[in-house]
């Protein structure tokens, strides 16, 4: 949806015929098409032109993204992917507006009438593979084609938090639960989002439409684990109490972590070597002079960046395994590791880590948590909220 760069001088215009001095779009963003008379220029389509324009204005008047695309679907606009069909070009199977659609088009600057070029790049030259890039690192040309928005409306629903444009990501805020729950309906997870100082829980697909799930409630996390907890005390209590403790529980449990830390970790090794092949390929590339000192300094700082990543991730995955190795062997201490559990329940001071001994998943639905366990010989249970 961006422009593709092939320009080093827009004023070199007698080599436009050559690939430069210009900027030409592979697919043409919604709103626009490609002018038939001068290569490689965007002209505007007045068809969608006409819907992007539409969008901008309910955004103007505070509608939220979500709100727009229920709008845009009632009125029966074929999505962008349609449209684009109908013009025979590719398309993926979107068939309905949903939030982020409309806010990646309220995002993308070309509708003011400049290039954004760089939005990904590639993690070297010769792989096919990209990464994105930082927004203020984004190569932009100023006016390059005709604008739909004004650069004034645009800025105004980007700076005024009064839109809503200013992002909240709650991904990396360690919660118990959250990254465990699912909506009943849909079994897409539960988005967080922090609003009103708690963490709001709400279906990934209703918050994009309510035609993917009809499942429209919010909740608030701290309103929700102090009711799974006390439930997990009381189901692992009773459990525990009454049977005598099975030493394949614990044993089966780690088996499947080990496991899983294996595979992990096996993939990281094949990154790892993935990446040292690419430094050395690029560092031939620069001596035989097929690449620039830039493009080889740029290649080669992502790659390196890749490199400490992997490194990293695989330090953690080690330490893990070793940990699980040593419990394995241990058959005596499970069930310490057992009461430990219960203890840390009792004085809820158990982690993301703990929880995924105990839970599988929680689903919630309309006036009701369900706890799916992780051993298979506790029943699910139904807890009502209403
Ligand atoms: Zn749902």
């Amino acid at each position: 949806m961006f422009c593709k760069e092939t320009s080093k001088s827009i004023k070199k215009s007698k080599r436009r015929k050559m690939y430069e001095g210009f900027y030409a779009c592979n697919t043409p963003p919604y709103g626009y098409k490609k002018s038939e008379d001068e290569h490689g220029k965007l002209i505007i389509d007045e068809n969608s032109a006409k819907v992007v324009k539409k969008i901008f204005e309910l955004k103007i008047k505070h509608m939220t993204s979500k709100q727009i695309a229920e709008q845009l679907n009632k009125e029966k606009i074929p999505t962008p992917a349609q449209y684009l069909k109908v013009k025979g070009l590719p398309q993926n199977s979107v068939k309905i507006w949903t939030r982020t659609s409309v806010s990646r088009i309220l995002g993308n600057p070309v509708y003011t009438g400049d290039c954004i070029r760089g939005k990904t790049q590639n993690i070297s030259y010769k792989s096919k593979k990209k990464i994105s890039v930082r927004k203020k690192d984004y190569i932009v040309t100023k006016n390059t084609h005709e604008a739909i928005i004004s650069k004034d409306v645009f800025e105004k629903i980007h700076n005024d938090t009064l839109y809503g444009s200013t992002k909240q990501d709650v991904n990396r805020i360690n919660t118990k639960f959250a990254d465990l729950m699912y909506c009943a309906y849909c079994h897409k997870k539960m988005t967080k989002r922090i609003q009103k100082g708690g963490i709001n829980l709400h279906c990934a697909s209703n918050r994009e439409s309510n035609e993917l799930c009809s499942f429209k409630e919010n909740y608030f996390y701290e309103q929700i684990e102090p009711i799974i907890i006390e439930e997990i005390q009381k189901t692992f209590e009773s459990y525990f109490k009454d049977k005598t403790l099975k030493k394949s529980i614990l044993k089966r449990q780690n088996t499947l972590k080990i496991k899983e830390l294996e595979r992990l970790l096996n993939g990281q090794d094949i990154a790892l070597k993935r990446i040292s092949f690419k430094i050395s390929q690029l560092y031939n590339d620069r001596l035989s002079g097929k690449i620039s000192e830039e493009e080889y300094k740029n290649n080669y700082a992502v790659l390196i960046e890749e490199r400490n990543i992997a490194n990293e991730n695989k330090e953690k995955l080690e330490l893990d395994l070793e940990k699980f190795q040593n419990i394995k062997l241990e058959t005596s201490s499970e069930k310490d590791i057992i009461n430990n559990l219960i203890k840390k329940i009792k004085r809820d001071k158990f982690s993301l880590e703990d929880m995924n001994k105990i839970i599988s998943k929680i689903e919630i639905g309309k006036g009701i948590i369900i706890i799916h366990f992780a051993f298979s010989d506790i029943a699910d249970k139904k807890i009502s909220t209403l």
